[in-house]
């Protein structure tokens, strides 16, 4: 009986299929599959994304950042494109330094190392240990409840993240307030410092960084982050002691600004080559693990376009342009100087294409754009599945490339997005995180798409 299950579920997915409206478009079709089977066997994407991890983190600012400004120029040398530059924009420049924090309980005899990151851009403690009781809020209402009580004591924000939620970037958004604006909060009431549980889906002892924020007419307090162990770890122990207190010393600081660099290199169109369609991703990352995921991935699926249209001989009649942003991840200062050249310069950009959550699975493509070019775009999904993506539905697009105006499309890559948050802004974010054949599907579903509407227009 089992054997027939197949032929007939093959029967009637053909008869399916059949009835959605194909595109008879058999040259792009021919062009999507030979951009797949390119990538899937030059790996040219995952051999580059070795040489950028090897370099290793690049928060902006570190000599690191400027050794991957150079890669990344030299790799758009490498392939002849029509034009290579750099555009210049001021950068904050955060280092980390020592961290240590210490779980003081009298009371129960224990004394206990907690692992943390400092947030980015934290204050530090300036040599001191920073010794105060603990406050444990699940919320800022809770918080506001406490009010005074907080004066000279650390705020914990132990926010489990909602693990509920299929999609783990609306599991990330709901927990990542309390890390970027905790502090801000805190400060209203007097708060010594803030630790906060990590925004990750692992459950395990490594904690998270990412950015937080200050506001001007505010104290600076110090901000850390606890791994999701360590949180429920420090919860139970207030609750046998409330005295508990901890000890900090950080040695993070602001230096003073210094300059980094978008990385931008185009294959001019052959036919409309005022018509631009911009690949994109940031080329900053944190500065724990080596930002293989985040934004590594991006970067390499970005470069990896350019590559296969140059080795496959694809001459766009739009023009393509990939830009490498700076400063994503505490400041986005090179999104801002590119929107500011775009408006200030006559291309029109007609798409703008961000990959900003990894180097995994394609899934499908996020797009804000009128109702019209969404029938357009929708109607290419046929061609488009054979590079995997399965679907493109209005929603965001990416950090980056959102800062543009006047963009008929402005679209952000979507891949599977269950580990991300398991790696994103951590000690995991490491290259053999990344699978190969994951990662070229992007970089083709990327391409695949650019070509398409390099080809047809929006
Ligand atoms: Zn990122």
């Amino acid at each position: 009986m089992k054997k027939f299950i197949f032929p007939v579920l093959v029967f009637f997915t053909t008869v399916l299929f059949s009835q959605t409206p194909l595109i008879n478009d058999s040259k792009s079709e021919e062009v999507v599959k030979k951009i797949v089977s390119t990538s899937l066997e030059n790996w040219t994407s995952y051999k580059w994304l070795g040489e950028l991890c090897k370099i290793g983190p690049r928060l902006s600012g570190s000599d690191n950042s400027v050794k991957a400004i150079k890669w990344a120029k030299a790799k758009m040398e490498s392939m002849e494109l029509d034009s290579v530059w750099l555009q210049p924009c001021k950068v904050p420049h955060w280092i980390r330094g020592e961290e240590r924090a210490l779980l003081i309980s009298d009371k129960l005899n224990l004394y206990k190392e907690l692992k943390i990151t400092a947030l980015g851009g934290s204050v530090g403690t300036e040599g001191e240990k920073l010794i105060a009781q603990v406050i444990e809020v699940r919320n800022f209402d809770e918080l506001k409840k406490y009010g005074d009580k907080i004066k000279d004591k650390f705020v914990f924000y132990n926010v489990p993240f909602a693990d509920t939620l299929i999609n783990t970037f609306a599991a990330y958004g709901r927990g990542v307030r309390y890390r970027v604006y905790g502090a801000i909060e805190a400060a209203k009431y007097g708060a010594a410092g803030v630790i906060v549980r990590s925004v990750t889906s692992k459950y395990d002892s490594i904690p998270h960084t990412g950015v937080m924020l200050y506001a001007d007419s505010l104290r600076k307090i110090p901000g850390v982050a606890i791994s999701q162990q360590d949180a429920d770890f420090l919860s139970d122990i207030i609750h046998l002691d409330n005295s508990l207190q901890v000890g900090l010393k950080l040695g993070c600081k602001n230096l003073p600004e210094s300059t980094s660099y978008n990385i931008i290199g185009e294959i001019r169109g052959s036919e409309h080559p005022e018509e631009i369609i911009l690949v994109g991703a940031h080329h900053d990352s944190w500065d724990v693990g080596q930002g293989a995921h985040d934004d590594g991935a991006g970067v390499v699926h970005s470069l990896g376009v350019l590559s296969l249209f140059k080795k496959l001989n694809i001459k766009p009649k739009r023009t393509i342009r990939c830009v490498l942003f700076a400063n994503e991840e505490n400041g986005s200062r090179g999104a801002k100087a590119y929107a500011e050249f775009v408006q200030n310069s006559n291309g029109k950009h007609i798409a703008a294409i961000e990959s900003d959550r990894g180097g995994f699975t394609p899934r499908g493509f996020h797009v804000t754009t009128d109702s019209l070019t969404l029938k357009k775009l929708q109607e290419w999904s046929p061609l488009l599945s054979s590079a995997l993506i399965d679907w493109i539905r209005p929603g965001g697009s990416g950090a980056d490339v959102s800062k543009l105006k006047n963009v008929k499309a402005l679209f952000g890559f979507v891949p599977d997005g269950q580990r991300y948050f398991d790696l994103h802004h951590s000690a995991h974010d490491t290259f053999d995180k990344v699978h190969p054949r994951e990662l070229e599907l992007g970089t083709a579903a990327i391409a695949s798409l650019v070509y398409l509407i390099a080809e047809k227009g929006l």
